[in-house]
């Protein structure tokens, strides 16, 4: 069986919202939080209170295989909190790592269907759409142009499903995406505009979400929302912001630089492939901000669960009760 490239749309994507909309006012804060905590050398975060994030998931099909059910939304939630609270730790590929078991961190961010919805009536925090359009692509073909409403986050035209309240849920659209596993919106900065609010969540293909049905290996065990999570809370790919090389920084000092996406799995035993590393030290392996298959990505580091905390306390907070 030929290998499923999995490719994450978050970079290009934001990329191109913000050349769109930095007139706008939306101007990406991702640089300037991590920044901010790395100059405080991300010290100040607290870890007591678990953060309990509110999901709302919008199911938007053209062929019925796409409307997938409950089931496999339940499951996906429950690897998240699988995977945010760390508790894959019992994984053999850890005994093999040990440098990534200690890294390997509880961020105490936990997830739930949304039990009301925006008007306040009771919701099992999933809603269906059939649509007449048969895939959706987070930016056009040519050009740098995001559309501006993108169709699977609108009800324009009985195409797509308008978001709730952003700010208060994290709304996840499942759709059939164009040779793309998922994307996300990284967080906004104070002043968003009315666009980025309207668009601000993450679209997963509907053969990359959670566990059986319409899950297919290698991006079978809903590791691809765990990982567009992570950028919509700040996280940047172990490589950076950028496509690769090792001048840019995913700005993670419990992180070693990295030129590129590792893929398929690490080769075990505790080896480490030279193929991504740069000057110092060999790149993790195991990291959920990588592009390995789902049996792979095993873990957030400290620093990583800091920063997203640390997103969760500012341009995110309204998301948790505090
Ligand atoms: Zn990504």
């Amino acid at each position: 069986m030929p290998r499923r490239e999995f490719f994450c749309g978050t970079d290009p994507y934001n990329e191109a919202m913000f050349s769109c909309y930095k007139k706008n006012v939306m101007l990406l804060n991702v640089p300037s939080i991590i920044a901010k905590k790395k100059k405080e050398k991300i010290t100040d975060v607290d870890f007591r209170k678990i953060y309990k994030i509110p999901i709302v998931f919008h199911i938007v099909y053209n062929k019925d295989e796409e409307n997938i059910e409950k089931t496999q939304v339940l499951k996906q939630v429950e690897s998240l909190n699988k995977d945010f609270r760390n508790k894959n730790l019992d994984n053999s590929l850890f005994s093999q790592y040990r440098r990534e078991k200690k890294l390997s961190t509880d961020t105490r961010i936990e997830f739930f269907l949304a039990e009301k919805d925006p008007k306040g009536n009771r919701t099992e925090g999933i809603t269906r759409k059939y649509t007449k359009r048969k895939s959706f692509k987070p930016f056009k073909d040519s050009g740098n142009i995001p559309l501006k409403k993108q169709p699977v986050k609108s009800s324009e035209n009985n195409i797509g499903t308008d978001a709730w309240d952003t700010t208060k849920y994290l709304n996840v659209w499942i759709c059939k995406l164009d040779q793309i596993g998922g994307y996300a919106q990284y967080p906004p900065d104070k002043h968003p505009s009315e666009d980025a609010f309207a668009t601000d969540g993450i679209v997963v293909d509907y053969t990359c979400i959670g566990k059986g049905g319409t899950a297919k290996f290698p991006h079978d065990e809903g590791r691809t929302l765990t990982h567009e999570i992570g950028h919509w809370l700040g996280l940047y790919h172990l490589w950076g912001p950028d496509e690769g090389g090792c001048y840019g920084d995913d700005e993670m000092s419990d992180i070693p630089p990295q030129r590129g996406a590792q893929v398929d799995c690490p080769k075990g035993n505790g080896e480490y492939s030279k193929d991504q590393a740069c000057e110092y030290g060999q790149p993790l392996v195991l990291n959920f901000m990588d592009y390995w298959n789902d049996c792979c990505k095993l873990m957030f580091t400290k620093c990583q669960a800091k920063a997203m905390r640390g997103c969760l306390t500012s341009s995110r907070k309204k998301l948790v009760k505090m």
